[in-house]
């Protein structure tokens, strides 16, 4: 076999420590890919494939992209779930002996991107790592590009159950573990069906007590349990640490942006389960995974990324502490009543730039001068933002305001530095501002007045020589020269040394010459390292004040989410809940949030709800279908949830005693994709939330039993009832077509019957989305299909098939039905059968006066 050519071993060396990486090997101009690289980087990227002279052979399959738009190619490989390790040329090509070193500077995974352009500004980008060890789980979701950590500990009997409930709250996009989680086979399940989450999978030696502490140490000193608030004992610093190590080991670069690091507990925050979170369409809708349509969009009036962030993991932890949930809303009450103040914020914050994750960039050395300086000018609004804050006259905003540093020598820095239309890369120059640097300046002059120097050096030498037809020339071999034509010659001065000699002239230098040469070749490669080196000492001044940036920026977050929250309450009419630990859920003329929001919501239907853990416990809800029960049911949840981020609410008046979870099954979530049936997903769901709600709970459930034959569903969907009134206690909203279940309000005190009216005419039905107390006394499922466009012959012909299956399986109830059906036979010629259905099918509680005078027409008219 043929030598390999001395650059493709090197690659191969490269490679062999980066076997699960794409390499992007650089080459001048070029990240080139080479083999299985190549091949699959192609078809991914749609790339040419070529090949390259590797010494062998055959040639090296081969594909690249140009260096200057790396980003978009590796942001879409990041996307797909690859991982991309960039090989960098670490000397200069031009000055280096043979072969150029290569070495790997960074490994780009999907949970440590910083690049503005492969992360979404709205949402957090978290890497997760979990440990798990003597049953008990650390875990840890971080967010390099803003530089925050979150923490906790799991213990309990379900384990894997709350581990999936926390990777749902952040869904990370890569996830760090240890073997032994390996054993969870209902989390790996999970996370393969349902996120996309790329898996890296953890030696046991991360873990090693020695290197868990060394590493903690070089982050957050010798004293890191006192600055993380995590204890030696536990878990979760081991998985912090271990993702500290796995950090080290891609990045290379940068790793001690992660300070701040917040430990919860568990219990800080509502519980939702997944499915919960999917059924609320709280951040994407269930049909087309979009934001618009959720409860995000209604809320997100944010003018910051980082505002935007915050709200979003706000909605996806909602509070369960009442104290913490009203110090949220004194800030947005205190902002919905300020209005000036309110629009001005909102106005200074929509100048505020992603100070988040600008200063990862930073700290990793790749922020853009044009970046530095918009954090600059976002320095110039704080402090007017300070002053309005502190100006709403709430202390809880005044606390926010005094925590916003204004940053007046960063400000001050960056300003004297950087030029004011400065460009957004280093690499044509023009960065730093006349006047910072006098070597800049002096550069400058000569790079532009170069041509100046040498013009006046020619006028000089005239002078000084008499010799008129000396000029200043220039060629790539001498470079500048004097040119003294033949005849003056002998006038030449003693200090001009020769050069060439033409067929009439002669070519000169000086050592001024010289040195002026030297100074402007030079000039200009000079400038550019020299506002490079002044660019990073700024970028290096800046890292070292990142704390008081960090904490400036969580502030800003923070009060860009409460004027967001503060202007749609105004916008949409909301009132401030009553946020306490007790146990009712009172809400009057309550809306839907979003679908108020719709086109069609100006005719939204306000309704009244009352749940408690006394009698009002159980609310069963009967109507016919499309009557509004799932509408209102989410609904409920959607306020309590909104209460709980800290959100006035669409309500005339509301009071919400915390709920410590909120559970939902609602039909039609079917996981066939996954393989199971719809009714076995069903009564998973049902059963979990039997296993975990507790009496402070709210829990909605919307049709259950539907997935399986009529007697056997009801039969189920009664014994849940019962378990849950009977044992669990906790609120429940409870929606079924089983009419048959409305006989348990006169069996347990704790159950309400309510229905959603509807105004019956004839076979029309006009929904009222009104909630009532009482069963509905039809299903009218005729009446709802013929509303839909069925056809009248086949909404005729259902009625007989209807009758007839009423005739056969004869119920107390139906008897009379049964007996008008045979009495309707023997005297149709008095009657016609249309007119009987009609007067049958029609309640005449629901008619006006004129209506039920139009009703006694037509039937007249009939008749005739
Ligand atoms: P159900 O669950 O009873 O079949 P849905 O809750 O799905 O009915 O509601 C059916 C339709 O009625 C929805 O498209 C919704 O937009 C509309 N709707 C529901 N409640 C109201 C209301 N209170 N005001 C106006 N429209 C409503
Ligand atoms: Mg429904």
């Amino acid at each position: 076999m043929a030598q390999l050519s001395p650059m493709m071993a090197q690659y191969f060396e490269i490679k062999k420590k980066h076997k699960d990486e794409i390499v992007f090997f650089r080459l001048g101009d070029f990240y080139e890919m080479f083999y299985d690289d190549a091949i699959l980087a192609s078809k991914e990227l749609e790339l040419t494939l070529t090949g390259r002279d590797c010494g062998q052979e055959e040639r090296a399959p081969m594909c690249g992209v140009p260096f200057h738009s790396y980003e978009s190619y590796v942001a879409k490989l990041i996307a797909k779930g690859y991982k991309v390790a960039i090989c960098e040329q670490m000397e200069d090509p031009a000055t280096a002996k043979g072969l150029v070193k290569r070495d790997i500077i960074r490994v780009i995974t999907p949970g440590t991107v910083i690049e503005s352009s492969m992360l979404q500004d709205d949402k957090n980008n978290y890497i997760g790592s979990v440990y798990l060890k003597n049953g008990c789980i650390g875990v840890c979701f971080a967010d390099v590009s803003t530089g925050s950590a979150h923490t906790t500990e799991l213990a309990g009997e379900k384990l894997s159950n709350q581990l999936i409930a926390e990777l749902c709250r952040y869904n990370p996009s890569e996830l760090l573990f240890n073997t032994a989680l390996l054993d969870f086979k209902d989390v790996t399940a999970y996370i393969k069906q349902h996120m996309t989450c790329s898996v890296e999978l953890m030696e046991d030696e991360c873990y090693a007590p020695d290197e868990v502490e060394r590493l903690l140490t070089e982050q957050f000193g010798a004293d890191w349990s006192k600055a993380t608030g995590l204890s030696r004992d536990g878990n979760a610093h081991a998985a912090l640490s271990a993702l500290l190590g796995y950090l080290h080991r891609t990045q290379k670069k940068g790793v001690e942006r992660l300070k701040l690091v917040h430990s919860y507990a568990e219990a800080q925050y509502m519980q939702l389960s997944p499915v919960t979170r999917a059924n609320l369409e709280l951040t994407e809708t269930m049909r087309g995974r979009e934001k618009r349509g959720t409860l995000l969009w209604v809320l997100d009036k944010t003018q910051t990324a980082m505002g935007k962030r915050l709200l979003r993991s706000w909605l996806e932890q909602p509070l369960v502490s009442s104290v913490a949930i009203n110090r949220r809303l004194n800030c947005v009450q205190a902002l919905y009543s300020e209005n000036i103040q309110r629009a001005e914020l909102s106005e200074a914050l929509s100048h505020v730039f992603d100070m988040e994750r600008l200063m990862t960039r930073t700290v990793y050395g790749s922020a853009t001068p044009k970046e530095i300086y918009a954090l600059a000018s976002t320095c110039t609004q704080l402090p007017l933002i300070r002053e309005l804050a502190s100006g709403c006259s709430c202390p809880e905003l005044e606390e926010l305001a005094q925590r916003i540093d204004p940053l007046e020598d960063i400000r001050d820095r960056i300003f004297a530095a950087l030029e004011e239309e400065t460009p957004a890369t280093l690499k044509d120059g023009g960065v730093i501002k006349q006047g910072y640097n006098a070597e800049v300046d002096e550069l400058r002059d000569i790079v532009h007045g170069g041509k100046g120097y040498l013009s006046q050096l020619e006028a000089r030498m005239k002078e000084e020589t008499g010799i008129r037809t000396l000029k200043v020339g220039y060629n790539r071999v001498f470079g500048y020269y004097l040119e003294v034509s033949k005849s003056f010659t002998d006038q030449v001065p003693e200090n001009f040394i020769r050069k060439q000699t033409l067929a009439n002239a002669e070519r000169y230098i000086t050592e001024e010459l010289k040195q002026l040469e030297g100074k402007i070749l030079g000039a200009s490669e000079r400038l550019l390292a020299l506002e490079r080196q002044l660019f990073e000492d700024l970028l290096q001044d800046l890292s070292a004040q990142i704390l008081r940036v960090q904490n400036t920026a969580s502030a800003l977050a923070q009060l860009d989410v409460f004027t967001a929250l503060a202007q749609v309450a105004v916008n949409n009419n909301y009132v401030r809940p009553v946020v306490d630990d007790g146990d009712e859920l009172i809400i009057t003329e309550g809306r839907h949030p979003v679908i108020e929001q719709m086109p069609k919501g100006s005719l939204f239907v306000p309704n009244n709800t009352l749940l408690d853990c006394g009698e009002n416990n159980m609310l069963i809800i009967t109507g016919p279908n499309m009557a509004g029960k799932s509408t209102y049911m989410r609904q409920n949840a959607l306020i309590t949830l909104m209460a709980q981020i800290g959100s006035f609410v669409p309500a005339q008046e509301c009071r919400v005693g915390v709920a410590d979870a909120i559970f939902t099954r609602v039909g039609a979530s079917d996981d066939l994709a996954a393989g199971q049936s719809t009714f076995m997903v069903e009564m998973t769901e049902v059963a979990e939330i039997l296993q975990y709600a507790t009496k402070r709970s709210l829990v909605i459930l919307d049709e259950i039993g539907r997935g399986t034959s009529t007697f056997d569903g009801m039969s189920i969907a009664r014994a849940v009832v019962e378990h849950i009134a009977g044992q669990i206690g906790c609120k429940t909203l409870f929606a079924t077509h089983y009419h048959e279940l409305t006989e348990l309000e006169s069996a347990m005190d704790c159950v309400k019957n309510y229905n959603i009216a509807v105004k019956k005419r004839g076979d029309d039905i006009t929904f009222l989305r009104r909630i009532v107390r009482g069963p509905a006394d039809d299903s009218y499922g005729i009446q709802v299909a013929k509303l839909a466009g069925l056809p009248d012959s086949v909404t005729k012909r259902a009625k007989e098939v209807l009758r007839a299956l009423e005739a056969s399986a004869p119920k107390k109830q139906q008897v009379e039905q049964l007996d008008f059906g045979v009495v309707e036979e023997m005297s149709s010629p008095a009657l016609p059968s249309e007119i009987l259905d009609k007067l049958r099918d029609t309640d005449l509680n629901t008619l006006t006066g004129i209506e039920g005078l139009q009703f006694l027409c037509e039937i007249k008219n009939a008749l005739q």
